[in-house]
């Protein structure tokens, strides 16, 4: 009966101290968040820069590292987007033509890459797209097909050489009226990349970014097997796998057709445009991936720029760079990968090429 009181006691006194304790802080002291850090999920998403972002960090999760990456990338996404009014990006586009804009040092150096690999591109991938991306409204509420003449007109206002960078004072010129930054093809990677950085910094042995499609794998698995990454078959409404590829610390970029359009008069436009015609680039490919041990920001850019390349001059570009791998998936339903990705065809429906 005695026991029984006490136990009773002992239950009620837990009850009613726990949420205190939890409400002072009590809690946090005896039982500090390292060594709670395990109740955190193995991964985690939320929905940032246009797509939606999932970090998983397996056995090592905890909440605060959680917190400290998805802060960062809505950093990231708060100084490029072009949708928010009060980023650098918009503020750089409403410059344009008028003067100079000092921006931050993630947005510089993401401009800064982003011409580089406009130039080794040929201007294929081309971070001034923006009035071209802004005419064809493809993500935005009025997708539509312009004329022509509308595309001729902004067609000159594309063109990378014409933006001015001031590395002393961190600043951006576009030079011409009308010309307009859009770092779409780009900011994600950078993105992943500086998540990586935190969880490097965090000693973490494993963990996988996705930023919408842009992955970072990290480290080694648990059985020190390679990562396997599923390719999704480039067909809309689709998502099964087309192919595994197989490897260590590596990341995986991939642009395609499929994901973003809009059907107009029973034609399929996608988001990739050239800057050479201004249309959807059409070059019988309907999705580029390129593979890399760099950083995932180069790959980003380049999975774009060798779509809008096409095959021929894209693979060449491919073949130029230290560490860089690619497969291109063809209208025809063929496959194509460069000798150093291991690359494991897994959809019927589709042919290996040489
Ligand atoms: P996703 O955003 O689907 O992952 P990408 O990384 O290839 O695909 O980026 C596509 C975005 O890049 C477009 O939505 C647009 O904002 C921008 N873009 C389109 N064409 C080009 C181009 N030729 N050069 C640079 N950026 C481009
Ligand atoms: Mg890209």
């Amino acid at each position: 009966m005695r026991t029984r009181r006490l136990f009773l006691f002992c239950a009620v006194a837990l009850a009613v101290s726990l949420p205190i304790a939890r409400a002072t802080g009590l809690l946090e002291r005896f039982f500090p968040p390292r060594a709670r850090a395990a109740a955190a999920p193995p991964f985690l998403g939320e929905f940032a820069l246009n797509t939606f972002c999932v970090i998983t960090l397996f056995d090592q999760a905890s909440y605060e590292l959680y917190e400290d990456i998805f802060r960062r990338i809505r950093e990231i996404e708060g100084r490029m987007s072009l949708f928010l009014p009060g980023s650098d990006v918009s503020r750089v586009n409403a410059a344009a033509g008028i003067a100079p804009v000092r921006v931050h040092g993630d947005v510089f150096t993401v401009i800064e890459r982003a011409a580089r690999i406009a130039e080794l591109s040929g201007g294929a991938f081309d971070p001034s797209i923006g009035p071209l991306t802004a005419l064809w409204d493809i993500m935005g509420p009025n997708p539509g097909v312009p004329s022509q003449e509308e595309i001729n007109a902004v067609l000159p206002l594309v063109n990378w050489r014409n933006i001015d960078l001031d590395r002393e004072r961190r600043t951006v010129f576009l030079t011409a009226p009308g010309m307009a930054l859009d770092l779409g093809a780009i900011a994600k990677g950078f993105a992943a990349d500086e998540a990586l950085a935190i969880i490097r910094a965090a000693r973490l042995d494993r963990a996988i970014i996705n930023l919408g499609g842009d992955v970072i794998m990290h480290g080694a698995r648990p059985d020190r097997t390679p990562w396997r990454v599923g390719l999704q078959t480039p067909h809309a409404d689709d998502r099964t796998a087309l192919g595994i590829i197989s490897g260590w610390d590596m990341t995986v970029t991939t642009s395609g057709v499929y994901e973003r359009y809009f059907v107009y008069n029973g034609a399929r436009h996608h988001h990739l445009l050239s800057p050479f015609d201004g249309h959807p680039a059409r070059t019988g490919i309907l999705s580029t991936t390129i593979v890399s041990s760099g950083a995932s920001m180069d790959a980003d850019a380049l999975s774009t720029a060798v779509f809008v390349l096409g095959y021929e001059r894209g693979r060449a570009l491919v073949d130029s760079l230290e560490g860089v791998e690619a497969i291109f998936v063809f209208e025809d339903l063929s496959v194509r990968a460069t000798a150093g990705v291991d690359f494991t065809l897994v959809d019927g429906r589709f042919r290996l090429g040489e």
